[in-house]
């Protein structure tokens, strides 16, 4: 890996060879988080823009050059990466805007936007010839590492809280994962999943802790770019929980600025749901992410319910270096969102995803965002993933289904009632 030069500690700025530690910096325990450091120019001998518009293979490793793998690395074979980036113009119009787009990652193989860090994971402990990975997740990070350790048989071993949503669980009882329920929070299924890591030796994909999960999430703004043909968006507008995606979108954004590819950094907006604001009350207030007490966390959007993001440096970094803003909304309008997206957009989120709009309407209504701006929305879970937050959403907006009988005369009945 000549293209990798070292492992920078977030906290106290030490650098490490990437052989030299395994997860974080020694000297400050699971919150010394670590930051991969690349050799651009070497990189850009590798990867042009040129070179990628002949590249015919659409998913992340497309970008292999600027991830911390070997060039000859095995990938999973599960097809990661390339998801669709929709001009919504109707849900632009709906706002006063001109220019909105949605990525959307429910379309990734397990569904959320999880699968771009996962796979790294799986990469990585293959690299090490890990017996077995495992993490921590409120569902999505665990499903998707489940998916793609099927993919290529690679034994796992997961901590979900007991509440995660059904689809979540099923997945990875389906994919064949070892699921350890824990009676708890998030946050307390990550606690026992790092003693576990620990006790066990097992290779540790926990989020905010492997430095390599935020290399995989930043792919989705090499994406975003390169479908805009390099002229990247002024805002971009993603949900945060323990905040890897964020600092992976900002991560991905300073590579690409590094490279020359893109001439200016986008305004980053993180929303998040009122239960669970940890980040934006840190941002409002100006308080030290690393003393801050815990928030509760709760929230109908289980996928950003963090008590204590866990990647919450990179996040406010991800912000505040790039004149955006956290966003708070509230759980209601996160709800809202799901149906008002799926009909201006035909892209169906669930909550967390959807609350990516959320912040967007919030950030119209606070002159956050003008007309001419070029805004990217990123949904980052598929609704069928929470088909109860779903039908909450759907009956609160007041959209029911007709019950009919099998005869024409029933029908002509219901149809009458609906005109009227
Ligand atoms: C994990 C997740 C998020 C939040 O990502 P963080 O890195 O925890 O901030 C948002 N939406 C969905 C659907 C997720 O699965
Ligand atoms: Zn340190």
């Amino acid at each position: 890996m000549d293209h990798v030069l070292h492992l920078k500690c977030l906290i106290c700025g030490k650098e490490y060879a990437p052989n030299e530690v395994e997860y974080v910096c020694p000297d400050h325990g699971n919150e010394g988080i670590l930051d991969v450091r690349y050799d651009y120019e070497l990189i850009g001998s590798h990867i042009s823009r040129e070179s990628l518009a002949q590249n015919r293979d659409m998913t992340v490793w497309r970008y292999k050059p600027l991830l911390p793998v070997e060039p000859d690395a095995p990938v999973p074979p599960l097809t990661i990466g390339g998801t669709p980036l929709y001009k919504a113009d109707r849900l632009a119009a709906e706002l006063g805007l001109k220019h909105v787009w949605v990525k959307d990652d429910g379309r990734l193989p397990t569904a959320s936007f999880k699968d771009r860090a996962s796979v790294m994971a799986v990469v990585k402990a293959q690299e090490k010839g890990a017996a077995i990975i495992t993490t921590a997740s409120t569902g999505n990070a665990a499903a998707a590492l489940s998916g793609i350790c099927a993919s290529v048989k690679q034994p796992n071993v997961i901590f979900v809280p007991e509440k995660a949503p059904q689809a979540k669980i099923a997945q990875l009882l389906v994919f064949g994962s070892t699921v350890m329920l824990v009676k708890g929070t998030y946050d307390d299924a990550f606690e026992l999943c790092l003693q576990a890591a620990d006790e066990y030796g097992w290779y540790n994909r926990n989020t905010a802790f492997n430095p390599y999960m935020t290399e995989g999430k930043k792919t989705a703004v090499y994406e975003i770019c390169e479908q805009l043909h390099w002229d990247a968006p002024d805002a971009i507008f993603v949900s945060v929980g323990d905040g890897c995606i964020i600092g992976g979108l900002h991560k991905g954004l300073k590579d690409l600025l590094a490279l020359g590819w893109i001439d200016h950094m986008p305004r980053i907006y993180g929303v998040q749901a009122e239960g669970s604001a940890f980040m934006y009350e840190a941002w409002r207030d100006g308080e030290d992410v690393l003393t801050k007490a815990p928030v509760s966390g709760v929230t109908v959007a289980d996928s950003i319910s963090a008590g204590l993001p866990r990647d919450r440096i990179k996040a406010l970094a991800a912000v505040t270096e790039t004149n955006g803003a956290y966003i708070r909304v509230s759980d209601d309008d996160i709800l809202a969102s799901i149906p008002a997206l799926a009909r201006a957009t035909g892209v169906f989120a669930e909550p967390a995803g959807a609350a990516a709009h959320t912040g967007l309407v919030k950030a119209v209504e606070l002159g956050l965002v003008s007309a001419d701006d070029r805004i990217v929305v990123l949904n980052t879970g598929n609704g069928l993933k929470d088909v109860a937050g779903a039908m909450k959403s759907v009956e609160m907006v007041g959209t029911k289904a007709n019950r009919v009988e099998p005869n024409l005369d029933d029908l002509k009945r219901v149809m009458k009632g609906i005109g009227d």
